[in-house]
């Protein structure tokens, strides 16, 4: 089972990816937490992407998509995957089909965490204070969310004609938004096990 979290930054994506590994032992690949991991290694590799990172921008789509590769070279045998904060880009996403198939694997599932930008702000100014991650200052913030709105909503039709996005509310609180999430996967993988009845049939089955 692969699964993309799809959402603007601070939309709880980290949070609910934790849970679904504590759940599903499912891997979690994070574009975001790699990068951060390469810049404080004290690589080349980090130097060159904590300016970028810093700035907002978008780090290049071969870099991530090499790292993801990596990863699901390493993670061979998983019981699934969930990408958060990757693919950004219609490119990323096709290169991420790509990659899947060539290992026999697809993405199942994409759920769109729905959020608004006053609550976006609110999340991040707390979120900074607690951990003080670089990248989250006001500036960094502003572009990340121009990249989110310019180039990475623009995927949303991609899955949309993949008939695999889903949605949630993700202003709820983290409990509920957990729960909303697993109700999507239950109902899709039911969806997908030949002969066996989907959720809403199993539940709502007499009306
Ligand atoms: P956010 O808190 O904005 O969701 P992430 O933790 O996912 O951010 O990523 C932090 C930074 O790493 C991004 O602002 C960007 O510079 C870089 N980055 C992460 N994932 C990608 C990606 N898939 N493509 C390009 N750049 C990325």
């Amino acid at each position: 089972m692969n699964i993309i979290l799809f959402g603007p930054p601070a939309a709880g994506k980290g949070t609910q990816a934790k849970i679904l590994v504590e759940k599903h032992g499912f891997i979690q690949l994070s574009t975001g937490n790699m990068l951060r991991a390469a810049r404080t290694s004290g690589s080349e590799f980090g130097k060159k992407v904590a300016g970028i990172m810093d700035r907002g921008g978008l780090v290049s789509d071969d870099i991530v998509i090499a790292l993801i590769e990596e990863q699901l070279d390493a993670n061979k045998g998983a019981p699934g995957f969930i990408f958060d904060g990757f693919p950004r880009t219609v490119a990323q996403a096709e290169a991420l089909d790509t990659s899947l198939s060539k290992r026999g694997q697809s993405i199942n599932i994409v759920i769109r965490l729905r959020v608004n930008d006053n609550i976006l702000w609110n999340r991040m100014s707390k979120r900074f204070a607690e951990e003080g991650r670089k990248d989250d200052n006001l500036e960094s913030f502003k572009t990340r969310l121009r990249n989110y709105n310019e180039q990475t909503a623009s995927l949303l039709p991609f899955y949309v004609s993949q008939g695999k996005l889903n949605e949630v509310d993700g202003l709820a609180d983290i409990e509920t938004v957990a729960h909303f999430v697993a109700a999507v996967i239950d109902m899709q993988s039911a969806a997908a096990r030949p002969g066996q009845r989907p959720l809403w049939k199993r539940l709502f089955g007499r009306i």
